[in-house]
């Protein structure tokens, strides 16, 4: 399952820069991650300060 980014995102831009693939950008109102190009490597999640990254069901 790739990873997702719910609204609980504060936008630290934390995630975006310990991601292996890039796949990682800042949106409107939050990050948003590629699900295509997720490599599931969970750094995202082990960064943020508020759980947002979580993999999808
Ligand atoms: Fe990037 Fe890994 Fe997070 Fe996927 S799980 S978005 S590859 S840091
Ligand atoms: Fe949002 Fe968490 Fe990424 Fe910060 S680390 S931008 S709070 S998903």
């Amino acid at each position: 399952m790739a990873y997702a980014i719910d609204d609980s995102c504060i936008k630290c831009g934390a995630c975006e820069a310990e991601c292996p693939v890039g796949c990682i950008s800042e949106a409107q109102s939050k990050y948003v991650i590629d699900a295509s190009s997720c490599v599931e490597c969970g750094a995202c999640a082990a960064v943020c300060p508020v759980g947002a990254p979580n993999p999808e069901n």
